[in-house]
């Protein structure tokens, strides 16, 4: 098992990616906690779900853009499971809004969870690992729309390019104190994010035309390639960005 003995703070792990990433690491041994901002019963279930494969779990609250928030989260799962070994910023949220009709708050919003939230929840973790000494690591996930231009999402996809930057820089000024940072762009996964284009026969089968493996991903599927940058087998990878979309970006 990859992570055996390991700790992980997983952000928005309630659902979708970020509960594939939860389970992946379970199974790889680590004791995780899932995050969450308002679905606390999905989060009791991922939680219960870890437990049942002999893990420790606490699913914690917190708004990832909120500071006072993140603090007292970090503080609780130091006191319930022990300082975190691994970091995983997957929260995040996306809304389609044609650019002449974003407004202020739209874009705050979003760019204040998706951008701000895991620089926020990075500093946090690195504050304290530093303070004590340890080794740890950190993966964020992105988007493809890194790389990739889809409609309404001038406000989204900034935010996503803008974390390879933030994986980057982080990295320069972390892996000397012994954090790697590196990050995964997810394509098209069947999550509640994507219902609205799975229902869609208009549009689905031309999405799925441009992936090379002409099909979504499975969270897990994330969850594995977390897990390997997560783990020792990634020891020389760092300030790195690795699309998992299936031949998206690449095709
Ligand atoms: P999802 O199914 O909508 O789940 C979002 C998760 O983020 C939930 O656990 C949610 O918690 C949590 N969350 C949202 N805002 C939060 C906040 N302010 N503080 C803490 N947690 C918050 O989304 P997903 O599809 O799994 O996406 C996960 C990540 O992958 C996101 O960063 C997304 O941008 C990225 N991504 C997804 C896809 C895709 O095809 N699905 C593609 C590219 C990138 P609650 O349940 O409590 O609301």
């Amino acid at each position: 098992m990859k992570l055996q003995g390991k700790i992980a703070l997983i952000t928005g792990a309630s659902r979708g990616i970020g509960r594939g990433i939860a389970e992946v690491f379970a199974e790889e041994g680590a004791d995780v906690a899932v995050n969450y901002v308002a679905s606390g019963e999905a989060a009791e279930q991922v939680a219960g779900w870890v437990r049942s494969q002999g893990r420790r779990a606490v699913a914690a609250h917190a708004d990832v853009a909120d500071r006072a928030q993140v603090e007292a989260m970090f503080e609780r799962v130091w006191k319930e499971l022990g300082p975190a070994d691994i970091l995983v910023n997957n929260a995040g949220i996306e809304t389609i809004v044609p650019f002449l009709e974003l407004t202020d708050e739209q874009w705050t919003r979003l760019t204040d969870v998706n951008l701000r939230g895991e620089w926020l929840c990075s500093q946090v973790f690195c504050r304290r690992v530093v303070a004590e000494g340890r080794k740890a690591v950190i993966v964020n996930v992105g988007s493809v729309q890194a790389g990739k231009v889809l409609p309404g999402r001038t406000h989204y996809a900034p935010t996503k390019l803008g974390l390879e930057a933030l994986t980057r820089n982080m990295s320069a000024e972390m892996t000397p104190l012994g954090i790697r940072v590196n990050c995964i762009h997810p394509g098209l996964f069947d999550t509640d994010m994507t219902a609205w284009v799975m229902k869609r026969p208009d549009l689905l089968p031309g999405i799925l035309a441009q992936i090379s493996m002409g099909r979504p991903g499975e969270p897990r599927e994330c969850g594995t390639v977390a897990a390997f940058l997560a783990s020792d087998e990634a020891s020389y990878v760092t300030g790195q960005s690795f699309y998992v979309d299936g031949g998206w970006v690449g095709k």
